[in-house]
């Protein structure tokens, strides 16, 4: 095999501006912070950038800091770890915390930039092999997932061209949250929300998010309520550390009594996207906390999941771990690090 020569110019950018106008005006330019996909991706020659763009250098984006409403704005270039553990966010937020500290490793964590988690790209076996076909990388070549070894892979949300998932924790805890996510380019501008950033694969798998090439995440928006009181992440995998989920399944709830007043529910592993069913968390609204009423929400949330030869059983262990979850939302005081759950 003909080994490839990575040739590829390199600038820091002072700026977001600057940062934007060198990437825009370069199909092949990246914009790199930690670096802890790209850097594998392009070990594995999934990726070949003509252009990385520095954005450590840029002095914007590092803070984690509160806005007007009540809620907290995430700094894209602040690490996945200063994040989880920084006091507003422990305090105020304990559901993203718990999400973030079950990825990746304590030393990734420590590189991983808030933005970059949002950006990462699947972990699909194929995709990361650049000699067999995938859609995702070479648009028409086809998926050998679906007849493969598809362990990891959807049962929610495919399409006859990709059945591959979003890895990322954090992201499944800021959907439920209901995050916003802000973006800037030379023309200015946008803030998008988190159920709209990430996409399904439809005929386009290439298309991870909603992202233009040159468009620059700058900061990440949580919402006044972090349902800190009852709130609960459960992570399943194959290992209990250093491991993409299976399922995992982030949950909120606002309770009056024993009577569910607001509930959210988002799950990892089982799609493209972060997956939330609004018509499970609204039947939930006026129910007792009981495992009948989470029972009812998981089978909404499944709803028309399918599967493939190699992991149907994450549509039974979906709907358990829903229920786990739910309950386990109940009892706070067992997410703490060390509690046994
Ligand atoms: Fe490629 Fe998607 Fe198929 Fe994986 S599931 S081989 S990423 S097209």
């Amino acid at each position: 095999m003909e080994v490839p020569v990575n040739k590829f110019d390199y600038q820091q950018a002072a700026n977001t501006h600057e940062a934007s106008v060198l990437v825009t005006g370069n199909d092949r330019a990246n914009f790199i912070a930690g670096g802890t996909n790209l850097i594998d991706l392009w070990k594995y020659n999934v990726t070949n950038p003509a252009l990385l763009v520095d954005i450590n250098r840029i002095k914007e984006n590092k803070t984690i800091e509160e806005i007007e409403g009540g809620g907290i704005r995430l700094g894209a270039l602040v690490s996945n770890a200063d994040t989880a553990y920084h006091p507003l966010i422990e305090q105020r937020y304990p559901l993203l915390s718990s999400a973030i500290l079950a990825g990746a490793s304590g030393q990734i964590r420590n590189m991983a930039s808030n933005g970059g988690n949002l950006m990462q790209r699947t972990r699909c076996y194929y995709f990361y092999d650049a000699e067999v076909p995938c859609n995702k990388r070479h648009p028409g070549s086809g998926c050998p997932a679906i007849s493969g070894y598809n362990r990891m892979h959807a049962i929610l949300g495919h399409s006859e061209h990709c059945i591959a998932v979003f890895p990322s924790d954090m992201c499944v805890a800021l959907a439920a949250l209901e995050a916003v996510v802000n973006v800037s380019d030379a023309n200015g501008t946008r803030s998008i929300p988190f159920e709209d950033f990430h996409r399904l694969p439809e005929s386009t798998p290439e298309v991870d998010n909603t992202l233009k090439h040159g468009e620059f995440i700058t900061s990440i928006d949580l919402p006044s309520n972090g349902f800190s009181s009852n709130y609960a992440y459960l992570k399943i995998r194959d290992r209990n550390s250093y491991a993409f989920a299976l399922v995992s399944v982030a949950t909120g709830l606002a309770l009056d009594g024993d009577m569910i007043r607001e509930a959210r529910i988002a799950l990892g592993g089982v799609a493209h996207k972060p997956w939330r069913v609004k018509a499970a968390e609204d039947a939930l609204r006026g129910k007792p906390v009981t495992e009948t009423s989470f029972e009812q929400a998981a089978d909404l949330m499944l709803e028309g999941a399918q599967g493939f030869k190699y992991n149907r059983f994450k549509i039974a262990l979906a709907k358990r771990a829903i229920i786990r979850n739910c309950m386990m939302s109940l009892h706070p005081e067992l997410q703490k690090p060390g509690a046994q759950p």
